[in-house]
């Protein structure tokens, strides 16, 4: 019998009950972890991935919790403990955008973008951090003793005029990243993004959902092709995985060469 990838380790997506966290859940289960699904409103999605991941024979529980409230992150670490023990792996998935002009932007957009894309990164990165020191590495499991992937976007690099809540946010997660990783690497904590282009999920339909809307959208992308939740799951799994034991405080683009500049293929 073959020993999966991520065969026995503890995994915590938040925002899976659907898009991008959903597809890494699945993923990461696929590759043999115990995944806790974290949803903030929608029980019913996420029990959806729950059984999509047993009914493929792996191991899931569903836990709400809203990520930028502290006492909710904790109350979440808490439930994962008691069902399963300890934490390998967190993905860092939950995200919202609440688009607006600049001008026209209240600080409760601004406010609540930052709350969710940054703040509750910081709220889980931390406690699982935590676990991670507590328990060390575990040499049958992992050479390391703990992996955060945070979920960031092509926008921690590309400006997004429309969006400066969200960008502002992606460009804090990429510098949160990369400290976390520079400060935890000697604890054998691997900490390291995905920076996903656009990927056919609830938070951008509008962006595919017509012939028009996907036409205007592939002159950004060179290969052509709106990416799909599935991708991101892949570049979870091998992130997660010890094949990529010597990455730390990397962004791992996956945007069909959407931060290629495309607009200089023809022009410049
Ligand atoms: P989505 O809307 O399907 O997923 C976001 C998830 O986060 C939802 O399940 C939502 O319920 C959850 N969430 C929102 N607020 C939360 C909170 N306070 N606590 C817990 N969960 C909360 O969209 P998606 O595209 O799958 O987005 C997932 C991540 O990927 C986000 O961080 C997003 O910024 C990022 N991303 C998406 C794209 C894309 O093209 N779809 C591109 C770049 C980055």
């Amino acid at each position: 019998m073959t020993t999966l990838q991520l065969q026995d380790q503890i995994a915590l997506v938040t925002g899976a009950s659907s898009g991008i966290g959903s597809a890494v859940a699945i993923a990461l289960a696929a590759a043999g972890a115990k995944v806790a699904v974290n949803y903030a409103r929608s029980a019913k999605g996420a029990e959806a991935v729950v059984a999509e991941i047993k009914a493929a024979g792996g191991e899931a529980i569903a836990i709400q919790a809203d990520v930028s409230q502290e006492d909710q992150v904790l109350s979440m670490f808490q439930q994962l403990y008691k069902a399963y023990g300890t934490i390998d792996i967190l993905v860092n998935n939950a995200g919202l955008q609440k688009d607006s002009a600049f001008v026209d932007m209240t600080l409760d957009q601004w406010t609540k973008v930052i709350d969710v894309n940054l703040t509750g990164q910081f709220l889980c990165a931390r406690e699982a951090a935590k676990e991670f020191i507590r328990r060390g590495v575990v040499p049958a499991k992992s050479c390391s003793a703990g992996k955060i992937i945070c979920m960031s976007s092509v926008h921690e690099v590309i400006p997004w005029a429309g969006h400066c809540n969200y960008a502002a946010s992606k460009g804090g997660v990429m510098l949160l990243m990369q400290s976390m990783a520079q400060e935890l690497a000697p604890k054998k904590i691997r900490i390291n993004s995905i920076g996903p282009g656009a990927i056919k999920t609830p938070i951008n339909t509008s962006a595919w959902d017509t012939p028009e809307a996907e036409a205007e959208l592939l002159k950004l992308i060179p290969y052509n092709r709106v990416g799909v939740p599935k991708d991101i799951g892949n570049a979870a799994v091998w992130l997660a995985s010890d094949q990529s034991e010597y990455v730390n405080g990397t962004t791992l683009f996956v945007d069909g060469g959407m931060t290629l500049y495309p607009g200089f293929a023809t022009g410049g």
